[in-house]
This record gives structure tokens, C-alpha cells and sequence, in this order.
């Protein structure tokens, strides 16, 4: 197979499949180049679970090859997963690219990781084209709801790509310039080989909001509340944390900032020059008690429902000083990444018990809006007028409807692509194939200190746990004459109430007993492993039938 070497290889790592995750790898001959580094939020199903990392098993034989990372924006699903994958393909030469917002989202949250080896960023700037290897990249800014966002235009041996990064067109954004249509135009005329280009919002018909817009229906609900204002956005959102902050001290209103990497992100981005806040803007915990409620926003992390963040603690009454009072109101900035929706609607019922006013982005439109819509993406690929076209940035359906898009443009059937997470392309001049699969691509979880160790087993107990609890049999068994001492001891959580379920109890401790006896010969345990699963099963079985339940059945045995 060297004919396949006189192709550029596309590995689709992450962002095909689902929102969030993104990441891919160019290869030319053995060298590697990477495209993005994101996380994803976990979902429902996956309890315990803190994020959702790419799967690059695909490198990992390789990561000598691996010439860098170009990254093209701050948000955590384009960056977020670095630190969890740095162990594995981090090597001296490897270098790093980033604009000076994403490189100081990116630096700072590697400082929280003492135990990975020092990464030197590069800070490039709108229109700076650098060498990598075989590739040339030219960064060419694109509008989104965090500055400094960057498309990409690769120079590749086989011909032009370009990765549009996450975009939308705004003709009148805040702190920003506009979309520079020009440069756009300039750069389909270079002639484009493959597009590349964001699927998030393909499904959504019209234009997207302009960030103006978006301000003015924050300042509604500014202008209508009494009390205090909770809004809640990503850490990484940086214009809607602008946008909070500056109708804020428009409405007289001081800002706490709640969360960890809420704060961080704020002091870096102000640090950086991106965030104007002014002098006495920002209050601490402690002030809030001396200010009438009116005069207070909390601008806070978890509007994704994270298990962790703020508002979750906040909604179940477990936040040490903010509590819930009637009049407050709730914004929830940001739009709903699938797989959320039920958590975020317990969430808002929650709220709304405690007496708050809720706002959220189907209300009125204030979520984060920061992606192209069926009108802009139609213009995106009318302006680069690509060979090949290929949805990145999305669930399957909107990768689907974005293609729609593309063909209703005249982009032949054949030369529309929709590829998934572990396909590889293979990209000529003139033609292209894919191969479906090619390598692993099943979630990576992240849960506390531990990456990749809990899979599909771990995520299996913990959904049992949580849904039929956990039944803990203790027997005692005499070395000697293999018989049970005393009475096994049971715990259970989650499963039945011990102190109402006497008789279930004594008929398990009598089953116990048996099951041990029957596995005795002549006073001896032949093997505690088979005891063990054979508790495991009967007592499985018998639970089943007496209460329809299967709980987790851990059964300890002590020998003495
Ligand atoms: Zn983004």
C-alpha cells in the first residue's frame, strides 16, 4: 500500500459525532501536525464521569512524529483536553500554537497540572502564515463568542485546506471587528481543496445573532429584575462574561465572580486586555452582605448542569454563602450541549421552586449564538467554492444537514464527505477515499485523577449503584471446619430499607450460609473466588425474584 503515501491522511480524532471533543490530525509522510485538542462534557448516562477526552490511540506509536498542535480558539471543547493527553504524546520538540487569548486560557489551565512538563506556546497573530513541517498554516480571524478565534488555511503538498474553526458572521460584534469579507474572499480565491467547516448550528435555519443583539436581550432582563441576578455561562465564553459585566455596572450592579475557573479565566482575560471591567466593578463574598440586592450579579460557572459548579451547588442548597431567595433571577447564557437538556430542565424546576425567575436561551435570545446558521454557511462555502466539502463540529445530524447544504450549493454528491470520529481520509489533488474505523475511537473518561481507567465496566457499576443500590453480605468462615461463625453481617445503600425488610434479611443470611456450606468439602473452602461468585449469582437470583431489583452484591468473606 505505498500508493497511499502520495496522500495527506486526515485523522478524525474527535468533534464528528458529537459537540464537543474536537481534534484531528494531518499526516503527510509520517508528519503529523494536530488540529485542536477539545474536551467533551460528559452526559447523563455517565455518572461520576468529569469530562470526555479524544481517543488517540492512533498516535501513540507515533508521537515522535508529531510536529504540534495548532490550536484556534480558548474554548475547553478545542483545547480543554490537552493536559489529559500530554502524558502520552508530549516529546521536547513538540511545538504549540495559539493566538494571545488562547495561549493564556491554554497556560493557565497547564499551571493547574504541576506534574506535566512546561509547554512553550507560540503566540501567532491574524494573518501570520507559518512553516510546520510540510504544511504552511495561515491563521485568518474569525468572529465567535470568544476574541481572538482563528480559521485556518493549510497549504498541504496535495493542496489548500481550510478549517474554519468554530465561526458565524457578525457584522456588528462588541470589542471586536467585524467578519472581514475581503480576506474571506481573498482566501477561496487561493483555491480551496477540502472545507472544513463548523456543523453546530447546520440544523438552525436564518442568520445567527450578532453579538449586539445578543447584548440588548441580556439588557431586557437586566432592566426587569428586582433582585439579585445569577447568570450562568461557560468559564471559556468570554464575550457573554464581558457582555454580563458591562451591563452590570451600566445597571449599577457590582459582580461576584463564583467558580474557579470562572475566576481564573477572568483575571486572565483582563490581565490580557480582553475583558474591560472597571475599578471597584468586582466585590467579594463578603460584600455581599452590605449591598441591597438590586446592586448585586453573580456571574457563575454551571449552565450545563455540571455536577460540580456553581449553580448546581447553588440549586440544591449546598452552596456555602448563596442561597436562593424569592426575586432573584437565574440566566442561563449558553445553549444546551445535547445530552444535557434534562438536567438543565430539573435545574430551571429547581429554581423556579425556590422562588427565582429563570431565563433561558429559548426564551429570549441570550444563549451563547456564537455559530454560523444555515445562511452563513451557505455564504461560507459560496465564498471558498471547495472541491471537497467536509462537516466538522457536530452530532451526526447536524454533520447530515450541513451536507444537505453544501449539495443544495451545486457541491457534487460524490465530493461531499461525511466522515465520523476514527475515520481516516486520504486526500489527493483530485481525489479522495475514506476509511471508515480505521482507528479506535470509543470515549476516553475523565474522572478525577484517573484518565482512561474507567470504562464501560466501571460506567456499568456505577449506573447499577445508582439505580438498584448496593447489597454487602459479611461472612466469617472458621478456617478449620468451614463453617459460618455467627450470623452474616449485611449493608446495604440504595437498595431496600434494612430496618423494614427483616424477613428478606433472614432469609438471605439462611441462603448465605447454605451456599457456603455447599461449597465446603470436608471443612475446607477450595476457592474463595468461586464462593464468591457463587454468592454473587444466587443471591442475585433471589434478590431478583423477591424485589425485581439487581443491586451490586459485594460479598466479603474472613477467614479466621
Ligand atoms: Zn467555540
Amino acid at each position: 500500500m505505498t500508493e497511499k503515501n502520495n496522500y495527506l491522511k486526515i485523522v478524525f480524532l474527535g468533534g464528528l459525532g458529537e459537540v464537543g471533543m474536537n481534534m484531528m490530525a494531518l499526516e503527510w509522510k509520517d508528519k503529523i501536525l494536530i488540529i485542536d485538542a477539545g474536551l467533551k462534557m460528559p452526559e447523563e448516562d455517565m455518572p461520576g464521569i468529569d469530562y470526555i477526552i479524544p481517543n488517540v490511540e492512533y498516535l501513540k506509536g507515533k508521537k515522535e512524529n508529531i510536529l504540534g498542535f495548532v490550536f484556534t480558539h480558548g474554548h475547553y471543547d478545542h483545547i480543554g483536553a490537552l493536559p489529559y493527553l500530554l502524558p502520552s504524546l508530549w516529546h521536547p520538540k513538540i511545538k504549540f500554537f495559539a493566538s494571545s487569548l488562547t495561549r493564556g486560557i491554554i497556560l493557565k489551565r497547564h499551571e493547574e497540572f504541576k506534574d506535566l512538563p512546561r509547554i512553550f506556546v507560540k503566540e501567532i497573530q491574524d494573518k501570520e502564515r507559518i512553516k510546520i513541517g510540510p504544511f504552511f498554516v495561515e491563521f485568518f480571524k474569525q468572529n465567535h463568542n470568544i476574541p481572538d478565534n482563528m480559521g485556518l488555511f493549510i497549504e498541504t503538498p496535495v493542496g489548500n485546506l481550510l478549517h474554519n474553526s468554530d465561526f458565524k458572521f457578525d457584522s456588528d460584534p462588541i470589542y471586536d471587528q467585524p467578519t472581514d469579507f475581503a480576506r474571506l474572499e481573498e482566501l477561496g480565491k487561493r483555491g480551496v481543496l477540502l472545507l472544513m467547516s463548523d456543523s453546530t448550528d447546520a440544523e438552525e435555519e436564518g442568520h445567527s445573532l450578532s453579538e449586539r443583539e445578543i447584548m440588548e436581550n441580556l439588557e431586557k432582563v437586566f432592566q426587569m429584575a428586582q433582585g439579585r441576578i445569577f447568570a450562568a455561562t461557560f468559564a471559556s465564553l468570554i464575550n457573554r462574561i464581558q457582555q454580563i459585566i458591562t451591563l452590570s455596572e451600566r445597571y449599577k450592579r457590582k459582580v461576584l465572580i463564583e467558580g474557579h475557573t470562572m475566576k481564573m479565566n477572568v483575571q486572565m482575560a483582563k490581565f490580557l486586555g480582553y475583558l474591560k471591567i472597571k475599578r471597584n466593578t468586582l466585590i467579594s463574598a463578603k460584600d455581599l452582605e452590605t449591598l441591597p440586592d438590586s446592586k448585586i450579579t453573580i456571574l457563575c460557572t454551571g449552565s450545563q448542569g455540571e455536577a460540580e459548579a456553581v449553580l448546581m451547588r447553588v440549586v440544591h442548597k449546598q452552596h456555602r454563602y448563596l442561597k436562593i431567595k424569592k426575586g432573584d433571577t437565574i440566566i442561563f447564557s449558553s445553549s444546551v450541549i445535547p445530552g444535557n437538556e434534562r438536567t438543565i430542565q430539573n435545574m430551571k424546576d429547581g429554581f423556579l421552586r425556590q422562588g427565582a425567575e429563570v431565563f433561558h436561551y429559548k426564551m429570549m435570545d441570550i444563549h451563547a449564538g456564537g455559530h454560523a446558521k444555515k445562511e452563513e454557511l451557505k455564504k461560507m462555502i459560496e465564498i471558498m467554492k471547495p472541491k471537497f466539502f467536509l462537516p466538522i463540529h457536530g452530532q451526526f445530524s447536524m454533520l447530515v444537514g450541513h451536507k444537505k447544504i453544501a449539495l443544495s450549493l451545486g457541491i457534487k454528491e460524490e465530493n461531499a464527505i461525511l466522515a465520523e470520529n476514527g475515520d481516516i481520509l486520504y486526500l489527493k489533488e483530485d481525489q479522495f477515499f475514506l476509511e471508515k474505523g480505521e482507528t479506535p475511537s470509543n470515549y476516553v473518561m475523565v474522572d478525577g485523577l484517573g484518565v482512561g481507567d474507567v470504562g464501560e465496566v466501571v460506567l456499568r457499576d456505577r449506573k447499577v449503584l445508582s439505580q438498584d443500590g448496593i447489597f454487602v453480605v459479611i461472612a466469617v468462615i472458621d478456617k478449620q471446619t468451614g463453617a459460618v461463625k455467627t450470623s452474616p453481617d449485611i449493608i446495604s445503600r440504595g437498595f431496600v430499607y434494612l430496618r423494614e425488610s427483616k424477613e428478606l434479611l433472614k432469609e438471605v443470611r439462611k441462603k448465605v450460609i447454605s451456599i457456603i456450606h455447599r461449597a465446603t468439602l470436608s471443612g475446607k473452602v477450595v476457592n474463595f473466588t468461586y464462593l464468591k461468585a457463587e454468592i454473587r449469582n444466587q443471591l442475585g437470583e433471589f434478590l431478583f425474584q423477591k424485589t425485581k431489583r439487581r443491586p451490586v452484591i459485594l460479598p466479603v468473606l474472613i477467614e479466621v
